[in-house]
């Protein structure tokens, strides 16, 4: 059950690219401890409103806000320093540092001061064996994406938003990355999931937000929304 406060919400996001409107009116809620997936065809608007939510874009219309404070102009480091962390649909590692230097460098950028961190994290993700010392350069792209994965989790996030974590991925790495995300809700940390995979949403949300064309159309648990989608029932 959702705690009653959430810790990171949307109110009414509207967002444009010249005339084009990619967010209508969005709304979103994000909790403690639960795993919340936003689904929809490709040009829904799903990346624009991750990026309202981690601060790399600012909306045209409404607000975002950090346990009940206004941060819809605050710039994206300034939300990672609260807490807020997101990973990009581009990888984002310092190829000529290690594994570990780069995980050293979240746990820089993220909530203050927690010396274990970067170790608890390196092994949370597995990466606490000889891949520790390898430059990030030339890993294989299920690697980069945990060393990017635990370079952000290395700041103690509140909130760690993710577009996309899944691509790329073999099915023993989704269900690795599944895991670690459902360790992280367990925790109390607010999850968001951008993602194409219905598979991994259907076994990992708690709630699922679908859009399109701007707009979330349905939300709700899984088996009911994804069901829905499926059967072409509609929400
Ligand atoms: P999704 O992540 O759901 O695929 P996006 O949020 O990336 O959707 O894009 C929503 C819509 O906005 C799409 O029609 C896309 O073409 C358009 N769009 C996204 N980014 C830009 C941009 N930088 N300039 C112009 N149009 C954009
Ligand atoms: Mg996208």
């Amino acid at each position: 059950a959702a705690p009653a406060s959430p810790v990171l919400t949307a109110h009414r996001l509207h967002a444009r690219y010249g005339g084009f409107t990619a967010l209508d009116g969005v709304g979103l809620d994000l909790f403690p401890g639960q795993i919340t997936a936003v689904v929809g065809p490709n040009g829904a608007g799903k990346s624009t409103l991750f990026h309202c939510l981690a601060g790399s874009l600012r909306p045209a219309r409404g607000t975002v806000g950090l346990d009940g404070q206004d941060i819809t102009t605050l710039p994206a480091h300034a939300r990672t320093r609260l807490g807020v962390a997101r990973t990009f649909q581009q990888l984002a590692v310092f190829p000529s540092l290690t594994v570990a230097e780069n995980v050293r460098v979240g746990a820089e950028q993220g909530r203050a001061g927690d010396p274990g961190a970067v170790e608890r994290t390196l092994r949370l993700l597995g990466l606490d064996g000889p891949v520790r010392a390898v430059p990030a350069a030339g890993l294989p792209t299920g690697t980069l994406r945990r060393v990017e994965l635990a370079r952000v989790l290395a700041g103690a996030p509140r909130v760690l938003l993710l577009d996309e974590p899944a691509a790329g991925l073999d099915t023993a790495e989704v269900a690795a990355l599944a895991r670690v995300l459902k360790a992280l809700a367990a925790d109390g940390t607010a999850v968001l999931v951008v993602e194409h995979d219905l598979d991994l949403v259907a076994g990992l949300a708690d709630v699922v937000q679908v859009m399109t064309a701007g707009r979330i159309i349905a939300s709700g648990p899984p088996e009911r929304v994804l069901d829905a989608l499926e059967t072409g029932a509609g929400p």
